[in-house]
């Protein structure tokens, strides 16, 4: 036996019994030979002290103790010195006093200390095995552990049946790129990675499983922004016979079973719901912060009239003409103010008008060209005071929505306007477009995915091209704090309508059965009507644990360039390995050409 104890569970009333422990030494302190070691195991730590005078030998060895060897140590639970008891510790009211020490394996020099910040994240990625030992990485995995378990408890309890879907799948349009698999039993084809089992979970309701869900490996072959990783997890969910509202409730039941296992909290249920249209038109987003103000409103019908050319050109172009009031932001800097200016740009603005309210006065190149109108209707529906910032956008609705909500939420960092306690500001956002116009590719793009349903009421729009960018989806996205967590919908289970909707993507009679034969097939045998949802775990977990990036949430992720730095992956592979798979290295295809040069 190893153990008898782990190291986070000795207390008071264990005093005088016998223990053993194993574990990482996390710190050893010599105290004029006297060695104080803590000892490290996943649940805490026990302080382990040897005193020469009790056991000379034991001592010397454990003097040669250094940081994360393992050992296993057995001996007497002690009260600590009196005035040297520890109150930030579990156990810190005792020690352990060994008389067997067992040294079970040596570390060699260490990457880093276990116990400072390290803000070389490859080093730590390098080292991953040895970093998970940090208490709060090991503390993110357990919790991510409890959300998956909730999630698979709850979901069992409606019904809910786990299913595995392939891995080794066929390539689905879900928008990103996929990760390609050669197949060495058929040279020249290929299978794709799964970018998430959406065509499977349909086709299991095609197959009368009526309630599936996965937690699923996803993977995708994005230019890896931000926060993202190639493969991730989703929790997958599908259901037959089901309407939006049983989603929503599904849905929440399992996030207040997840908050409830992993911190205890009781979220609120059920969410505020919001349309597309209100969440872009108010936040300038279709996943809007919620925990402060600092709304967008519309001016369009104020300016309509105005001599000011640059409102007015945008509203006889169909546009509007929107603001934002940062309350007492207008002493921002000029670094600040470049910067805001610059999302503007990004985002497709010309430019940034503004009005500072300083001094009583309103400071501003563009407010001369306001008429008396103009300036009141600004001041009452802004609620404009001294030393507030105004911010305009005048432009097409959703350019003018997006500049704003992207400053915003800038804005919002500046001022450092999100509230530090814990706020969980659930939302479901809903009536999604169906289509985008992608200007790149020129044509129709699903917002969502090819198998989002229309709403009803807007089916028929999908006979009129121009009526397209009115065409409702029945989609819903659930949003935490400004953070999509997971989004869905209702699914076309008539093959005609799938085939329509795949005619409005420009996908051609003679695509639609070579890339979806399978499912235009199993539309015609019978599918119930059917819808679910995906939330990213990774993601959910995250804001769960306040951690800062979803790679603190995941065992092993890759980094900001998409590399696993620990295996070295990706790396080459043996040529001979190319030749089974008929697909020729890129050196030799190199020499080819330079060659015939
Ligand atoms: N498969 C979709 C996605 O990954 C989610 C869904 O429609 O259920 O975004």
């Amino acid at each position: 036996m190893y153990r008898t104890h782990d190291c986070n569970s000795l207390r008071k009333i264990d005093i005088g019994k016998d223990a053993t422990l194993a574990g990482w030494v996390h710190v050893s302190r010599d105290h004029g030979g006297v060695i104080f070691i803590d000892l490290r195991d996943r649940e805490g730590l026990t302080q382990v002290v040897f005193r020469p005078e009790e056991n000379a030998t034991l001592a010397k060895e454990a003097h040669t103790l250094r940081s994360e060897d393992v050992i296993q140590v057995a001996g007497k639970v002690a009260p600590r010195v009196p005035g040297t008891e520890n109150s930030k510790l579990a156990t810190g009211e005792i020690e352990l006093i060994p008389n067997q020490l067992r040294i079970l394996n040596r570390a060699d020099d260490l990457p880093f200390p276990i116990d400072a910040e390290i803000h070389n994240e490859d080093l730590r990625l390098t080292y991953r095995y040895y970093d998970l030992r940090r208490p709060e990485l090991s503390r993110n995995l357990r919790i991510r552990h409890r959300a998956a378990k909730a999630t698979r408890d709850f979901l069992d309890s409606q019904g809910y049946l786990e299913i595995e879907t392939p891995i080794l799948s066929k390539s689905t349009p879900e928008g990103a790129r996929d990760f390609l698999v050669p197949s060495r039993l058929m040279p020249g084809k290929f299978y794709a990675l799964p970018q998430a089992p959406q065509q499977y979970k349909q086709l299991l309701q095609v197959a009368g499983v009526e309630k599936y869900f996965q937690i699923a490996k996803c993977f995708r072959d994005e230019d890896l922004r931000a926060d993202r990783q190639p493969e991730f997890t989703q929790i997958d969910i599908e259901g037959s016979f089901v309407t939006p509202d049983d989603i929503f409730k599904l849905t929440e039941g399992m996030l207040f079973s997840i908050f409830k296992a992993t911190r205890n909290i009781d979220i609120k249920t059920p969410f505020d719901r919001m349309t597309y249209r209100e969440a872009v038109g108010r936040f300038g987003s279709d996943k809007p912060d919620r925990r402060f103000g600092m709304e967008l409103v519309d001016l369009s019908e104020d300016f309509r009239g105005s001599s000011f050319k640059v409102f007015r050109g945008a509203l006889d172009a169909g546009g509007v003409v929107k603001a934002i009031n940062a309350k007492n932001f207008a002493s921002l800097t000029i670094g600040q103010s470049d910067d805001l200016t610059e999302i503007a740009k990004t985002f497709g603005a010309k430019g940034l008008a503004f009005i500072k309210v300083e001094g009583g006065e309103w400071k501003s190149p563009i407010v001369k060209f306001f008429s008396d109108a103009e300036k009141a209707a600004l001041k009452s529906k802004l609620k404009i005071e001294e030393g507030d910032l105004i911010l305009f956008a005048a432009d097409k609705w959703d350019v003018a929505c997006e500049v704003l909500g992207r400053i915003r939420l800038r804005i919002s960092e500046f001022q450092k306007l999100v509230p530090d306690q814990d706020v969980w500001d659930f939302l479901w956002v809903y009536d999604f477009p169906l289509l985008l116009w992608s200007a790149e590719e020129n044509k129709w793009n699903a917002m969502h995915h090819p198998f989002t349903r229309p709403k009803a009421e807007d089916v028929a729009l999908l006979e009129q091209k121009e009526k397209f960018p009115e065409i409702r989806a029945e989609a819903y996205d659930v949003v935490l704090n400004g953070v999509e967590i997971g989004g869905g919908s209702m699914r076309i289970h008539e093959p005609q309508l799938q085939a329509k909707m795949f005619q409005a993507l420009g996908v051609s009679a003679e695509d639609q059965q070579s890339m979806f034969g399978h499912l235009l097939r199993a539309l015609r045998l019978g599918a119930p009507p059917h819808g679910g949802i995906a939330l990213g775990l990774d993601r959910l977990v995250m804001l769960i644990c306040g951690a800062e990036s979803i790679r603190e949430v995941m065992a092993f992720p890759k980094n900001n360039r998409g590399m696993d730095l620990m295996t070295q992956s990706p790396a080459d592979v043996d040529p001979r390995q190319l030749r089974e798979l008929a697909i020729k290295p890129a050196s030799e295809k190199k020499a080819k050409s330079d060659a015939a040069q």
